[in-house]
């Protein structure tokens, strides 16, 4: 929490939206001791039972935001189970049934391992994503968060922002920060409701998410393969599975391909049909096979991520998290930009001593976190394209795969963060000062 000797910000600060990224920021402004107020649009904070996989970039914004984030996350994070195995994200299998490889040059085993991914020394490790947002609702003092308020409009009024809310109310702040998710009314605002780059794009790959109890999966698929990370890569198709909850369960996303690269139902979560799963994975392996036919309350969520903005910020209104950047998962990094963005931004926040200088926070916000969170939104389709063979470079050439898979993440992985706060704050015009 905030350290109490250091006298409180003059400006007040909006945080629309109470996810991964809200939270974060909120607590990031609070630990710069800036008051705020978060305003969710739900009547409640709330996350979906699926796990979320962090790579060492967010566990370390984690700490550098606010060390209570982190001692919260260790309590509750799990990696995978076998010591000699801690520090790969995934390892890298074939999914598919031999005769379906066509011409993936490999021996006649059903299941091939392609490659082991080591997520630098930290590795890999993973929550379930309701028990991570109590970590954070923890740090959050009560009268802070404000629900039922969903964001409609933002206007700069005189010397404050407005924000005004479905119910009719308004709020007065400072400066605004819409972490309000893929589907963001901020972004609308901010970028304009026709601009070419407001609306999120199907990116035509869609994903069944659910969990397994992971006796079950023991059973079915053996230890090694239930309790450490695991992805089965296969034509137009991938599967991945993870432990979460201490090893109690395992995460699994199923995704596929739309072979007419369309989403046409407004809504983006379907409840799944056991008869779509199993047609879309015909031909799979039985690893695959039993996987799926264990997954619990399994959704199908279609795909959509951003194209790039051409800014992160207007005037004393800005975007965090997937509002901004909103990206496939298919280098769990999505979540991990959030909590970058968060520690950048409130770090800028809290060198600021008078309203006027806000903007130049931002600024130096959008100048360096844009290039790094929009790289992975493309890098993360691109991630898709090798796992499903339809990268147009690497096909099914395995060693060319297994190369680059085990270097291509490690630009997020390995980011310098308090260099890339540094970066920020000399565009914002403020001293370093980490
Ligand atoms: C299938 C799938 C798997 C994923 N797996 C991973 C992974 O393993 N690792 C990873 O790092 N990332 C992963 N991601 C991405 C990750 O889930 C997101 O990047 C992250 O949750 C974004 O957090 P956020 O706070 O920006 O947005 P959200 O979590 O969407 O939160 C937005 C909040 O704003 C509220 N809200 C919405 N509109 C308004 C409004 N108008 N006014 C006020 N409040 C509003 C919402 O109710 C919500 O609480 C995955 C995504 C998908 C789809």
């Amino acid at each position: 929490m905030a350290p109490t000797d250091t006298p409180k910000k003059p400006f007040h600060v909006a945080v629309c939206g109470g996810g991964i990224g809200g939270l974060c920021m909120a607590i990031g402004l609070l630990h710069q001791n800036i008051s705020c107020t978060l305003y969710e649009s739900a009547p409640a904070f709330a996350e979906i039972g699926a796990g979320v996989s962090l790579g060492p970039n967010a566990v370390r914004a984690m700490s550098l935001i606010d060390p209570d984030i982190k001692k919260g996350y260790d309590k509750i994070a799990t990696s995978n189970a076998w010591p000699e195995k801690r520090k790969f994200w995934f390892e890298f299998n074939l999914g598919q049934k031999g005769e379906k490889w066509g011409d993936i040059k490999a021996p006649g085993k059903e299941m091939l391992r392609v490659a082991q991914v080591v997520a630098s020394d930290m590795g890999h490790s993973s929550v379930h994503r309701a028990h991570f947002l109590d970590v954070l609702v923890n740090l959050v003092p009560d009268g802070v968060a404000q629900f039922g308020k969903r964001v409609e409009q933002v206007e700069k009024k005189a010397e404050k922002m407005v924000l005004t809310f479905h119910d009719g109310s308004t709020a007065e702040a400072d400066a605004v920060i819409g972490c309000d998710g893929v589907k963001s009314r901020s972004r609308q605002i901010l970028l304009g409701e026709n601009h070419q780059t407001t609306n999120p794009t199907f990116t035509g790959k869609y994903a069944y998410r659910g969990l397994i109890p992971m006796e079950k999966a023991v059973g079915a698929i053996g230890e090694e393969l239930a309790r450490n990370s695991q992805m089965y890569m296969g034509r137009h198709g991938h599967v991945l599975t993870f432990p979460i909850e201490n090893g109690k369960t395992m995460n699994v996303v199923a995704f596929q391909s739309k072979a007419d690269g369309k989403w046409e139902d407004e809504r983006w979560v379907l409840p799944m049909k056991k008869e779509d799963i199993f047609n879309d994975f015909a031909g799979w392996g039985d690893d695959v096979q039993h996987i799926l036919s264990l997954m619990e309350k399994p959704d199908v969520w279609a795909l959509f991520d951003h194209p790039p903005a051409p800014t992160y910020y207007k005037g004393r209104f800005a975007l965090l998290g997937d509002a901004a950047h909103a990206s496939t998962p298919h280098q769990g990094a999505g979540a991990g930009q959030a909590i970058e963005d968060a520690f950048v931004l409130s770090n800028l926040l809290g060198q600021v001593d008078s309203v006027n200088k806000i903007e130049n926070a931002f600024k130096g916000y959008d100048a360096i976190r844009r290039p790094r969170s929009q790289r992975v939104v493309t890098t993360s389709r691109d991630a898709a394209a090798i796992y499903e063979f339809e990268d147009e470079r690497l096909g099914s050439d395995l060693d060319l795969i297994k190369r680059t898979l085990e270097s291509r993440y490690d630009w997020i992985w390995d980011e310098d963060l308090p260099q890339q706060l540094k970066k920020a704050q000399e565009v914002a015009g403020q001293r370093a000062n980490l």
